[in-house]
């Protein structure tokens, strides 16, 4: 049974790959430069594509560029896939072993086309290597993170890549074992082939996905961040505070903050240079951010003034919080900084509070007494 011509889908994939190509290139152009693979990407569509472009002219031109090459190319493009995938995911692609893999391969392709004349013993490399390429990229786009969409949509695709080539091992013993070359019209090669183009838009489509997954979480950070030390800014804490808040009314809950400000910090800066004063705001970011627990919102409200709102938290724990950072802060961990200690006041939703910004004023008047009290403690 013919369903469309094989040449027919071979051209089509090498069209579908070129142009998948160019909008990924387009991509990699316009995202910054931080989300890697993108390149690698559109390199394996072309040479995907150009490998189905060249394998469409078998019969035509000789089997050194219809097979040979077109193989070649192949598998080149799967190897820039899982490089892709590699960086995307945090990973450093070698070079060396891979190409070394490449290369064994293709020799014992070549010696299976002039030597033993082997048609099925082709597809059966082939498609063990594809097993191979498509296992680990599916692996590795499963690592992918954010875990959105994009990162599911590509693993199924090479889930569904892998199984396609283990059938076409599979029926490799059956109907179709004496065929002859890629232009058998078995409906299983035409499966295969049809699988193939429509593949390569798939993936196409997939690492868009998930480029667009990484851009958007990159500008959520950067929108939401300050860039100094990761703390939430101002307005991201308003907003998530506004939740809480609700929360905290709705339910009767406790909610209390802390509001703290480091002590002579003027004089840090004028002793030892500006650059210092920023490594000790992050110095205390970072050790103030590791004595909290996953639903306290740590922001920088400007300079070394901090703002941690602590949900389900009444005074005397809050308190206990605020006693743990200021007795970490005091000690010298770091002996490239100075020594520093910082100021904490702290306030708790009652009756007469009428928002995120009163209680907050409360906690900074108490931080105006724990400075008037001589510093380094805490108020409220
Ligand atoms: P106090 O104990 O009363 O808090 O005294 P202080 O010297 O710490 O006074 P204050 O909190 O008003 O000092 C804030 C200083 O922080 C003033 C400003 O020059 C400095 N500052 C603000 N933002 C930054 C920053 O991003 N980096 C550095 N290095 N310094 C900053
Ligand atoms: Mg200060
Ligand atoms: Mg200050």
């Amino acid at each position: 049974m013919e369903l469309i011509n094989p040449r027919t889908f071979l051209v089509i994939a090498n069209l579908l790959g070129l142009l998948c190509a160019l909008v990924l290139w387009v991509q990699a152009r316009s995202f910054p430069a931080d989300i890697e693979g993108l390149r690698d990407w559109a390199k394996a569509v072309v040479l995907m594509g150009c490998a189905s472009g060249l394998a469409s002219l078998r019969g035509v031109a000789p089997d050194a560029l219809a097979v040979l090459l077109a193989s070649a190319m192949l598998l080149l493009g799967e190897l820039f896939l899982v490089f892709g995938l590699m960086r995307y995911t945090g990973r450093t692609p070698k070079w060396r072993p891979a190409l070394d893999a490449i290369l064994g391969l293709l020799l014992l392709l070549a010696w299976l086309t002039w030597g033993s004349h082997s048609y099925p013993g082709r597809i059966f490399i082939m498609s063990l290597a594809h097993i191979a390429f498509f296992t680990f990229c599916a692996w590795l786009s499963w690592q992918a993170r954010p875990a959105g969409f994009g990162s599911r949509f590509l693993t199924a695709g090479f889930v569904f890549g892998a199984l396609v080539a283990a059938v076409r091992i599979v029926t490799l013993s059956m109907a179709d074992a004496q065929a002859e070359d890629i232009f058998d019209r078995s409906l299983i090669q035409q499966v295969f082939l049809g699988a193939f183009s429509l593949g390569i838009l798939a993936l196409s489509i997939g690492f868009i996905l998930l480029a667009n997954e990484r851009l958007r979480d990159e500008l959520e950070y950067l929108a939401t961040r300050d860039p100094m030390t990761g703390a939430l800014n101002r307005r991201a804490f308003f907003a998530r505070a506004e939740v809480e808040w609700a929360r905290a009314t709705r339910s009767q809950r406790a909610l209390s903050v802390i509001v703290s400000d480091i002590d002579f910090f003027k004089k840090v800066n004028d002793t030892f240079g500006h650059h210092v004063g920023d490594l000790v705001i992050k110095d205390f970011a970072r050790r103030a951010g590791h004595m909290l627990r996953i639903p306290d919102i740590l922001a920088r409200f400007g300079g070394e003034e901090f703002v941690i709102l602590l949900p389900d938290t009444g005074l005397k724990e809050a308190r206990q919080v605020a006693e743990r950072i200021r007795k970490e802060i005091e000690k010298q961990r770091d002996r490239t900084l100075p020594a520093y200690t910082v100021s904490i006041g702290i306030a708790l939703v009652g009756d007469a509070t009428t928002g995120i910004e009163t209680l907050i004023a409360d906690a900074d008047a108490a931080l105006y007494k724990a400075k008037q009290g001589g510093r380094n403690r805490v108020e409220g």
